[in-house]
């Protein structure tokens, strides 16, 4: 078992079939962020598609500092990006990983996964996996992207999270009743990564928006957003090509909403 929880620093390039991510991996056994780790590595200049990785996070973070919980077995890595793109259009490259995880689940292991507004993929309406999207920027132009992703894969939720997550929260070991190979979900997900992105700035994030709304089961459902201090209830109608989500109140007006956090009303 501990076999699967410990990762293999030479196995996460092995077969690696990416161009540029992947090509410079940092890995450490333990590591506060990875996201706080890449977002140093870029500023001292590391290159695009680098990668910093933790075989476990003692200050994994969320949205608004949110804590994430990250304990062995599961995936935790962040990868910098150079994007040519403007700030606005930079922010629609959280799809671009929710899309790479709810592929590889499911094209790889045959898991529905589903995926919510902005950044997040489920599974049965659960989380298996959390994405953070952390941008440097100099005026217009983007320095760099900092994208890190949390795959719960090999441990069970309900033996390692708090209570308070236990029902929020699901993992891929719980999902498909057996440990993956780490370093493969990991080679997976980064192939994906690398040609959804390549994807978006050679078509445009509506081209990438549309694979991913595919898999967004929250559209066309009753839904409660908490943006900020407002709380709307409404009907998720669309995700624009902007990322944000669209929604029809109850007085029947629309309403787009560039950041919240969505749930679904029963
Ligand atoms: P959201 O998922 O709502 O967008 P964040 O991306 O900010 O929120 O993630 C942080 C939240 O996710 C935490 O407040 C907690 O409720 C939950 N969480 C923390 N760790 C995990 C985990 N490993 N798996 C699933 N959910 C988690």
């Amino acid at each position: 078992m501990f076999l699967f929880q410990k990762i293999s620093v030479d196995k996460l390039q092995e077969g690696l079939q990416t161009k540029r991510f992947g090509r410079s991996i940092f890995f450490r056994r333990e590591v506060g962020s990875t996201n706080d780790w890449a977002k140093e590595l870029a500023r001292r200049g590391a290159e695009e598609g680098t990668v910093a990785i933790g075989e476990t996070q003692t200050g994994g973070r969320g949205r608004l500092d949110r804590k994430w919980i990250s304990p062995r077995g599961g995936l935790w890595f962040s990868v910098v990006l150079r994007p040519r793109m403007s700030p606005s259009e930079a922010v629609g490259l959280v799809f671009v990983a929710g899309l790479a995880v709810a592929e590889v689940l499911q094209e790889e292991f045959g898991l529905k996964v589903e995926t919510k507004w902005p950044n997040d993929v489920l599974i049965n309406g659960r989380k298996v996996c959390g994405i953070l999207a952390e941008m440097n920027t100099k005026g217009r132009t983007v320095n760099f992207v900092v994208l890190g992703l949390g795959v719960n894969a090999n441990f069970l939720v309900e033996k390692v999270f708090p209570e308070s997550l236990k029902k929020a929260a699901t993992s891929v070991e719980k999902e498909l009743g057996q440990k993956v190979q780490l370093e493969e979900l990991f080679k997976a997900v980064l192939e994906k990564l690398e040609s959804s992105y390549d994807q978006c700035a050679e078509r445009g994030l509506a081209f990438l928006l549309a694979k991913w709304k595919k898999h967004a089961a929250f559209l066309g459902r009753k839904v409660e957003v908490r943006s900020g201090s407002e709380k709307l209830l409404g009907v998720a109608l669309d995700v624009d090509d902007d990322g944000a989500l669209v929604l029809r109140l109850e007085d029947g007006s629309t309403r787009r909403v560039l950041a919240g956090d969505v749930s679904l009303r029963l």
